[in-house]
């Protein structure tokens, strides 16, 4: 038997029999990437308890993402879409040419919802799990047992059955963000600025950028930006560094009507097979270089579904095929090259930032676009880092060596990739 516990929760004691209803499956959270799941799930036909410390509400956080790789139903949930998207990595901005869009939060819960029919949802919060050859058995803080054929953890950041892993320690993405009333507008009009290097508030050696958006009228969501440190920025810096932006440029806020704190690890390991099966920010889906999950999240949920239901029907271990269907060999590989991203990145020199992205987004679309994509092989991907690297100039091509040389194998095994397989996306 093998048990999963919070933390903290070492000292806990499941009672042998269940005394609550049971599901075919158990899903551990009340976020995009738990009731993605579930909904799927619940397609699949099976009954679907969802377990959240919270009643179904819509996600608080501000969630954009490229249109293209929301599925149709969730395009249907878009706020807002653009096809003004650019950004700043000198004087002047670079059309990125895709549309972007910000996702209506409550839209979205209500059509997960009403995709995955009947989710049974619970509210409590899960402190343990055990898998009996029966099943598991789960364990809330408030002393509930539920019982279930295959569960979830679709818990977030910090997974509440299986602490995360973050080679060399957590590297985060921080940003604090407002939305605001504005009498002169803090960036493009009508646009979505992605990343503006631009230091009108003074350089300093902690890089960061504004991620803005032009919501309608004289609103405009703001954020400062620190992609990916470790240490990371804290709240109160980025937000001085925010509003410190704003007035360099002239255009402070002129009514704050919501603020926004982001905090949250990239470098997430891709969790071990056995267990329960991780989902989401708790399987350490956030894309690497750019910070995205959602909707690789919506994406993914119908195949992982699938091979889960499969597995329950043919009575081979749900978790197991999931698990396999989310991170099927090429993708592991592609976390490899894409974790190699992230210490390279960390390893930059500060001022380096703009002068990586600027190469970056000079790459052909296609390339750039499969880079930031989580499906991309490790082959493609290795072959887009190579390209860039022989484009970058030497205060950014020698941390970027220096990253490779501390990571030989991953290293090695990325310039294999890079050399064995067909290209898949145009050269230039
Ligand atoms: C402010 C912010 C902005 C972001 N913006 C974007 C963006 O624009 N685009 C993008 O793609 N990504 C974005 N991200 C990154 C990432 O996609 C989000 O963090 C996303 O919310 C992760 O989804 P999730 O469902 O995996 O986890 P979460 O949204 O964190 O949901 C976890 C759920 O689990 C519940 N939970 C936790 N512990 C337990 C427990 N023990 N028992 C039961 N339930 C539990 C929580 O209450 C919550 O309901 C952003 C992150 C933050 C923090």
């Amino acid at each position: 038997m093998t048990r999963y516990t919070l933390r903290a929760a070492g000292r806990a004691t499941l009672p042998a029999v269940p005394t609550s209803p049971h599901t075919d499956a158990l899903v551990i959270g009340g976020g995009p990437a738990a009731l993605a799941l579930g909904a799927e799930l619940g397609r699949q036909d099976l009954t679907v308890r969802v377990v959240a410390p919270h009643p179904p509400r819509a996600f608080p956080a501000t969630y954009g993402a490229w249109w293209a790789d929301l599925p149709p139903w969730a395009q249907a949930c878009a706020a807002q879409v653009w096809s003004d998207v650019r950004v700043y990595t000198g004087p002047q901005p670079t059309p990125l040419l895709r549309p972007y869009a910000l996702l209506d939060n409550a839209a979205l819960l209500r059509a997960m919802q009403a995709r995955g029919g009947a989710l049974l949802w619970t509210a409590g919060q899960v402190r343990a799990a055990e898998q009996t050859p029966a099943g598991w058995q789960v364990a809330g803080q408030g002393g509930e047992t539920w019982t279930a054929r295959v569960v979830i953890d679709a818990s977030g950041h910090q997974p509440a059955l299986r602490p995360a892993q973050h080679p060399g320690g957590a590297a985060l993405q921080t940003a604090y963000g407002v939305t605001a009333r504005f009498d002169r507008p803090p960036s493009a009009p009508g646009a979505v600025v992605w990343m503006d290097y631009r230091t009108p508030h003074g350089q300093h050696p902690e890089p960061t950028f504004l991620y803005a958006m032009h919501l309608g009228g004289d609103r405009y969501f703001v954020e400062e930006t620190s992609l990916v440190a470790r240490p990371a920025p804290t709240r109160a810096w980025l937000r001085s560094r925010l509003h410190a932006r704003l007035a360099a440029q002239g255009t402070p806020a002129r009514e704050v009507l919501a603020e926004e704190w982001v905090a949250f690890p990239m470098n997430a390991a891709v969790p071990p097979p056995a267990g329960p099966l991780a989902y989401g920010a708790a399987a350490g889906m956030v894309h690497p270089i750019s910070g995205f999950q959602v909707a690789g999240a919506l994406q993914d949920a119908p195949g992982v579904a699938a091979a889960v239901a499969g597995a329950l029907r043919a009575g081979t271990d749900p978790a197991a095929a999931g698990w396999a269907a989310l991170w099927p060999p090429e993708r592991r590989a592609a976390r490899s090259t894409h974790l190699l991203g992230v210490q390279a990145l960390l390893n930059l020199p500060p001022g380096a930032l703009p002068t990586f992205f600027g190469t970056f987004f000079a790459l052909p679309p296609a390339q750039w676009q499969a880079f930031l994509d989580p499906h991309t092989p490790a082959g493609p991907l290795a072959r887009t880092m190579l390209r860039l690297f022989a484009q970058f100039p030497n205060l950014v091509r020698l941390p970027l060596a220096r990253a490779a040389l501390a990571h030989p194998a991953t290293s090695l095994e990325s310039l294999a990739a890079a050399l064995k397989a067909e290209p898949s996306v145009t050269p230039a």
